[in-house]
């Protein structure tokens, strides 16, 4: 894709015609829409889009931060790994300051565990080569997106001693989830563009043809989200039949990447999940399919969390934010007993979290709150 073609979507003219046509919408009532994705949450609070939104409208967000859902049992069982003997326990950055139950993976560190940063699964793949008389526990987190290279890593002859936490979530049974469960109510959502790649707009056709939901399929230039935002009302208010659309046509296709996921079901099984603040969700989730089972590191190493898993920390909202039911400065720790430097939850903790977003775009999210 050439630097040109991504700069139409940066037109400062042409958002700024889409953002004067957003706000003179005349949406009647009350209506909520959602997005499900972390990227877009940094996006929609930089480019201020909440601020043009029209009388009536919210847009939420909604569980899209895959370190933010991971439940505190995912964590405290990589800290139950990294107190074995003999262990290492290697994570992508964003999981390391989390808190969970009773520490974090940077606390267990500063305690002398060997933890380690890695950023790729081949990383975790490299480290535990390097170290055969050593287990490497990895802390596999993330969508459809980061399913893909983790199942790349681990498919062709992965190293006897490395295992992995399966803490892999899948979008479209999370949609199925807030419908069915009428948060919001949520009427539409915009889709993920990352995930997207992976899943196609054929990906989404359940919303259309058994939900009776709305979904726009957006990249992340100001552009692309006020088109999305634009889009879906007018879908929304039209209550024509319920529709995809796909607004990321130059990265996303009809049938997203096939091998992608024939690459993901080779290595790993669809298994019910739970989803921090939210609860189980059937077949949210994945694991080691049967020839992988070794690759468990919960089943070959018996891992037990240590206390009972603490998913809502005194105080913290998390469990709301990432539902969408309650905004970030809304509640009463934002920017004073949590900040990036001193986080109290996931959301703050992540680069993908709803609240870490707000903070980091505070002036301009148009919530006119700090
Ligand atoms: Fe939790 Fe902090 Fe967000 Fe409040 S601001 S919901 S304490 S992460």
């Amino acid at each position: 894709m050439t630097e040109e073609f991504v700069d139409g979507f940066r037109d400062s003219a042409l958002a700024r015609k889409l953002a004067g046509k957003l706000r003179s919408l005349d949406i009647g009532r009350p209506m909520t829409i959602m997005h499900v994705c972390g990227t877009h949450e940094h996006a929609i609070a930089r480019a201020g889009i909440r601020s043009f939104l029209p009388e009536g409208l919210r847009l939420v967000a909604g569980p899209g931060c895959p370190v933010c859902v991971c439940p505190a049992r995912d964590i405290d069982l990589a800290v139950a790994a990294s107190r074995r003997k003999g262990f290492i326990v290697a994570t992508f950055g964003d999981m390391f300051r989390v808190p969970a139950s009773i520490s974090s993976l940077e606390e267990e560190r500063a305690a002398g565990r060997d933890v380690r940063i890695v950023y790729s699964p081949l990383d975790a793949v490299r480290l535990a080569r390097e170290h055969p008389d050593r287990e490497v526990v990895f802390v596999a987190v993330g969508f459809e997106t980061t399913a893909g290279p983790i199942a790349a890593a681990l498919r062709d002859d992965p190293p006897a001693n490395l295992a992995v936490i399966p803490s892999l979530r899948l979008i479209p049974p999370a949609l199925g989830f807030l419908l069915d469960a009428g948060i919001g109510p949520v009427e539409g959502f915009i889709l993920p563009g990352h995930v997207s790649t992976v899943l196609g707009r054929e990906g989404y056709a359940f919303l259309e043809s058994k939900r009776g939901a709305h979904g726009v399929i957006a990249g992340f230039e100001p552009v692309d989200l006020l088109s999305a935002v634009i889009t879906l009302v007018e879908m929304i208010l039209s209550a024509g039949t319920p529709e995809v659309v796909n607004q990321y046509t130059r990265v996303v296709s009809e049938e997203g990447n096939r091998r992608a996921r024939d690459l993901i079901s080779s290595v790993f099984v669809e298994a019910d999940s739970e989803w921090r603040g939210i609860g189980a969700i059937p077949r949210s989730g994945l694991v080691p399919a049967p020839g992988f089972s070794r690759l468990d590191a919960v089943r070959r190493h018996h891992l037990e969390p240590e206390t009972p898993p603490v998913d809502v920390r005194p105080g913290c909202l998390c469990h709301e934010v990432i539902l969408g039911k309650t905004e970030p400065e809304d509640c009463p720790l934002f920017g004073s007993g949590c900040t990036p430097r001193r986080p109290r939850g996931p959301c703050m903790v992540s680069s993908e979290g709803t609240c870490r977003a707000r903070y980091q775009y505070r002036s301009a999210d148009g919530t006119g709150r700090n």
